[in-house]
């Protein structure tokens, strides 16, 4: 067997034991956050979650169509900057946010893993379009290769369905996230679209 082949082997191999290790992670997480804490500081809690919500850092992490959606949400059209969300990390040592925004293969998941890993906690994920949250058009007998949902590899936070969906419904995936993490809903902003944009 030629070299380029095993290392293929051995990736698969890896994909194979990521997705045993992470099934059913989002339950598990669910059990953990279920707990009471030992030491409860209600006030120091919210403000610390307060922040968390607002300063979002997300990884510079896109997997294909759907990262474009993704990219415009950080133009100036859009703007996640006014949901302190658009700090875009090149390292996952300084992300708290991975959006998973494309097609997520065998080959990747492995790598996709690593990242997740690397992220201090606590940490957050949102599985941007249906690829991501179910494999997408890819989720046929025939497909040998798409990971039919990033939540079998990671636990997810928020879905965001579409194909690929709007950067607005990216958007509302933020806010579904600060409302998860601080339990209450920001108030929309009141700046509307030019007429004609
Ligand atoms: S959901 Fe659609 S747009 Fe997004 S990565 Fe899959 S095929 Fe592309």
């Amino acid at each position: 067997m030629d070299e380029q082949k095993k290392s293929l082997l051995n990736v698969h191999s890896y994909t194979k034991e990521c997705i045993e290790r992470y099934d059913g992670a989002s339950s598990q997480q669910t059990k953990t956050s279920d707990a009471p804490p030992l030491i409860r500081m209600k006030l120091s809690d919210a403000i610390f979650n307060l922040c968390r919500a607002n300063s979002l850092w997300p990884l510079t992490f896109g997997l294909s169509c759907c990262a474009i959606e993704m990219m415009c949400c950080g133009m100036a059209r859009f703007d996640m900057a006014r949901y302190g969300a658009e700090v875009f990390r090149p390292s996952p040592r300084q992300s708290d946010l991975m959006i998973v925004a494309g097609t997520v293969n065998r080959k990747m998941a492995p790598a996709l893993v690593t990242l997740y890993e690397q992220m201090p906690a606590p940490r957050y994920v949102i599985a941007m379009g249906n690829c991501a949250m179910a494999g997408g058009p890819f989720a046929v007998e025939a497909n040998y290769d798409v990971v039919l949902g990033v939540d079998k590899l990671i636990p997810v936070d928020v879905y965001v369905p579409g194909c690929p969906p709007r950067p607005e419904a990216l958007i509302e995936g933020i806010l579904q996230l600060q409302e998860k993490i601080t339990g209450k809903r920001f108030p929309l902003p009141q700046n509307k679209m030019p007429e004609g944009a």
